[in-house]
This record gives C-alpha cells, structure tokens and sequence, in this order.
C-alpha cells in the first residue's frame, strides 16, 4: 500500500488545534486514522503526540531550536530580523517555519508530495545520525524535508521535531481516538497503550487489529506500579485493615530490569535506557538463561546499609565514570516484583504468588530481595516503620499480598509511609466546605506564610484534624469571617496550623509561588499567634534542600 500524503495529517491536526471540544478533536483525529494503514498510523500516532521517534527509544530524532533555525533560513533566505519577528510574533517555532515557508526560495528538484512513509524514513535518519559530522548530516536531513514540505507541512513536521505540538491533544485523547478509530473497547485501548508504552505502537498494532492480543515482553518497558501516600501507620492499618506486607522503602533509583536471551536492559521509571549507568546490576543478572522483567530499586549500599542516594547523582548525569562511581557508591538492587517470567506475564497474579517467583529468580544473584515483614495493626506498621528509619531507609512501603501489579497505576494495593519533611506553621487565610462526610462543616483550610509584611499562601489541606476539632474550627471560622462566599470564605488571619506534606513545589495555584505536596494539618497551634508563622524563605529552603530524584533530572 502506498503511504498516505503528509498533508492529510497536518491538515487534519491544524482542525484539530482550532477546535476547543475535547470530543470533535477525537472525532477529527479518529476519522482520519481510520483510512491510514498500519504503518502511517504508527507514524501519525506518533507525530500527532509531538515525537519523531518511539517513546523509550536509545535514540532520539528531536532536532535543536538553532538546527532548525538555520536550516529555515536556508530555505526560506529568510534573515535573522524576519525570523526573530516571526517567533516574537508567533512564540513557536512550527509556526514560525509555517510562516517563514510560506515565501520559500530553494524550491525541491522534483516537487514530489511528502508522505507519511518519508518522513517516517527521514526521523530514522535522524535517530541514526550520531557521533562526528552528526549535525551537519542532521542539518541536510532537515532541509531536505523542509525543502519538500508545504508550509502546514513544515509547521507540524517542526512541531514534531521538537516535540512542542500545541494541539490539545493530550495521552487520553489521543488513546480514545486512536481505541474509536479501531473499534477497541475504553479497556482494550488503555491495556494496549500501557503495554506498548508508545502510541505509535499502539496505533500500528490498532490498525493491524491485533491490539487486544498485545503482551509484556521484555525490552519493552511497561509503566511503573505507584504507591498511595499516607500520613500515618494508622490510615494505612485502616485502609488496608487485613494483615499486608511492609517492605523497607529503599531511597535510591526505581529501575525494571528486562532480561531474556542473555541480554539485560535497565529502564528508568520514565521508561528510558538507563543501562549504562548501573553495570554492576547488568552484571548481576548477566548469565543465567531465563527471562524476566523485575521491578526494583537501585540503591548505593555497603557493608551491610544504605548509603546517601546523593551518592548517585553524578552517576545518574553521566558526570563520572563507572569504576569511580562504583567505588564510591556501590550498587545494590533490591527487587520487590516480578511483571513477567519464563515467557509469560505475571503482572494479573497476587502479590504472595510473584514473590514465591520473584524469590526463585532472585536467589543465586548478587541482586536482592526487597525485606518484607507481615504487618496488620497500628502498632505493627509504627513499629515496622521505625526499625526501618533506624537502620537507614527511608520509610516503609506497604503492599496487598491478595492485589496484582497495576501498571502505570498509584494503584490503592501499595501505600506509602514516610518520615515527614520539615513542618510550616501557617495561618488560615481562607476556607470551604467540605464534601460528601465532610458536608456542613467548613474542613478545607488555604494558609498562607510570610512574606515581608505580606501574606502569601501556599496550599490548602483537607486532612488531619478529628471531627471534634473541625466542628470547632467551624464555628470559630464563622466568627472570624471576612467575606462570605458561600461555599468559600476569607477569614481574619488568627488560627495558625502545622503543616506537614511531602514537598514543595513550584506552583501558580498559590501566590507564594510555590505550593506544599499533599499537605496535612498535624496540630493547631493554640500557643501560636499569627506573628510567629514561618515565613516564604524558610519554604525556600526547603525547596532548595530537596533532593533531586531521578525521574525529576
Ligand atoms: P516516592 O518517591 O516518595 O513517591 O515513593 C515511591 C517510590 O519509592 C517508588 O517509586 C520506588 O522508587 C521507591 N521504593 C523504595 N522501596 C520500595 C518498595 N519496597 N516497594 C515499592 N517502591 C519502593
């Protein structure tokens, strides 16, 4: 069959783009897919998400901003004031390129119309152009595209090239659209999807119509099961209220390990190659036969405990070479799943059952096995948690023997219990009423920190006072009103909190520019008054002190 014009796609994303209705975007995008076969809809799939080459691939196609710059002044003999005005004018570079070849000069020796096919063989192109000369082959790869292409052409093919496609077409979307367009069911689509982890393959396996049957295999790495935070032993013993699994919470890297036919890949929890950054872990599973996918964490440890995860930053940039990270930071890898063995998928299995086949894999390795003791009361996570943080981990992880690994998912099978970050004292700007159990009575708190002789807010928590107290806090809201929005009030700024949370990130939603990560209240501060609330630079601190984790570098 012969590959489907360019054209239809660009048109097709530039309706879907000038459309603010979720559904007529699915609609556009599915209709169109419908005609493509399997290859044009990997490629289409692909581009329609803004990326030129498979997600999870080694290689990358992305093009450079001053690349395709260049290579659009060549093209269009466009000089840098008409392209500086453009983008000034525009903020895109798709855009700009649309704009700019809209007056080409170099015309194509054969105006030959661009098909999905070519540009799918031009990314190729570019994901293999590496090492030395790699940008000047980059550069002729690029013009001799754009050359070719008409300007709603360019403009997509650069918004594909630099992964800024703009369209609204958000994961969800597309994946409906894509599903609509095949005939898949919401549930086939979303197991493909996740399977796959790229939706140009999953659009090439929807149009083939072999998507329903799609399988884990290994070297291909499937999203990372999360865990559900909790504030305190007790809202896991009651959430879980059965005797469950508590597992150390290793502070280092989350690492899938693929292995089969004597080749062993590491993936990030972005799903990316991270496999020359831990070669003693490829050694640890190097040699055996059988096949497998582990789910772990790779954690710098010695004699016996765990190191600082910082030891492996400049390992995880590529600042420093293997043997001198290995001496200064050993590896260890501490598996606690196993999402595929000996040629079949595990991941429908209970928790007990993967990790009688994770034991059997483990065992003989270097690697291993994540320490897990049963828990069920209150006092038996505290306890599980405490002989945790002493012996240098970070917390616990606690897991549903009965749950099966749900991929990509905060799944409600594994909850997380962790020492809390510093605290905020903070005072109480606004508030609202709560839902469902917590209808009529005002349980949802904005507080805000100081900022010079300002008031800055930083988030909003749901969580941690007793009814008896929200009761109380109620009533003395009420009193202490300012204006009254129905649902939501502004109050005198009296009542100050302790905060606790997860972390601080950068944020618009709040003033302060910054906002806490799953706050809670841990007490009311009755010996408190509004002038001893900590003050913006102290969440700054925070912020800064942070550690960085891998899937935020
Ligand atoms: P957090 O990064 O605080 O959201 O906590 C979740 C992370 O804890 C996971 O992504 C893993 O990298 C890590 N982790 C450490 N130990 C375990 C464990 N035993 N089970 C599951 N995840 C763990």
């Amino acid at each position: 069959m012969r590959s489907a014009p360019f054209l239809g796609l660009a048109e097709t994303l530039e309706r879907v783009k000038g459309t603010s209705s979720k559904k007529e975007k699915v609609a556009l995008l599915s209709s169109y897919l419908r005609g493509l076969g399997a290859e044009d809809a990997t490629v289409a799939a692909r581009v329609a998400s803004g990326r030129a080459s498979e997600r999870g691939s080694k290689d990358e196609a992305q093009v450079g901003y001053s690349t395709l710059l260049g290579v659009l002044r060549e093209v269009t003999g466009a000089t840098e004031g008409d392209v500086s005005r453009s983008y000034l004018n525009h903020g895109d570079l798709g855009e700009v390129a649309e704009d700019l070849l809209a007056n080409k000069k170099a015309q194509p020796l054969f105006a030959e119309e661009l098909t999905l096919g070519d540009l799918d063989a031009g990314f190729s192109r570019l994901r293999s152009a590496k090492g030395e000369g790699s940008a000047s082959a980059k550069k002729r790869i690029v013009k001799s595209l754009l050359l070719a292409a008409t300007p709603l052409e360019g403009k997509y093919l650069v918004k594909a090239l630099t992964g800024e496609m703009r369209t609204g077409l958000v994961t969800g979307l597309l994946e409906e659209a894509i599903g609509a367009a095949y005939g898949l069911s919401k549930e086939e689509a979303a197991r493909a999807h996740m399977v796959l982890g790229d939706v140009g393959a999953f659009a090439g396996r929807a149009a083939a119509g072999t998507a329903a049957s799609v399988r884990i295999e290994p070297f291909r790495p499937v999203n990372f099961m999360l865990a559900e935070p909790f504030a305190t032993a007790r809202g896991i013993s009651e959430h879980f209220a059965r005797t469950v699994y508590a597992e150390y919470k290793y502070d280092g890297v989350r690492a899938q390990v693929h292995r089969a036919g004597g080749e062993v890949r590491i993936y990030s929890r972005r799903l990316e190659d991270i496999t020359s950054s831990f070669p003693e872990i490829v050694e640890s599973f190097r040699g055996g036969a059988g096949e497998f996918i582990l789910d772990g964490e790779a954690v710098p440890f010695a004699d016996g405990r765990p190191l600082p995860f910082q030891l492996l930053q400049r390992r995880l940039r590529r600042m420093e070479d293997f043997e001198e990270a290995a001496r200064r930071a050993p590896v260890t890898y501490f598996a606690f799943d196993i999402l595929f063995s000996g040629g079949e998928e595990t991941v429908h299995l209970p928790l007990s059952q993967r990790r009688r086949i994770l034991r059997e894999v483990v065992a003989g390795t270097p690697a291993r096995l994540a320490e897990t003791s049963d828990v069920k009361s209150e006092e038996e996570v505290q306890a599980a948690f405490r002989r945790s943080r002493e012996l240098g981990y970070e917390g616990l992880v606690v897991k549903d023997p009965e749950e099966p690994y749900a991929m990509g998912k905060r799944g409600s099978g594994w909850a997380k219990l962790k020492e809390e970050l510093d605290t905020l004292d903070a005072v109480i700007v606004a508030a609202e009423y709560g839902h469902g159990k917590r209808a009529g009575v005002i349980s949802d708190y904005t507080f805000a920190v100081r900022d010079g002789g300002e008031l800055k807010t930083v988030g909003k928590a749901y969580s941690g006072l007793t009814d008896k107290e929200i009761q109380e806090m109620t009533r003395r809201l009420k009193e202490i009103t300012l204006e009254d929005f129905g649902y939501r009030r502004t109050v005198r700024a009296e009542i100050v909190v302790e905060v606790a949370f997860d972390s601080v990130q950068r944020s618009d939603r709040h003033d302060s520019g910054y906002a806490l990560r799953f706050p809670r209240i841990k007490r009311i501060r009755t010996d408190k008054g509004p002038s001893d609330i900590d003050d913006i630079g102290k969440v700054e601190r925070i912020f800064r002190g942070q550690k960085l984790k891998v899937d935020e570098v």
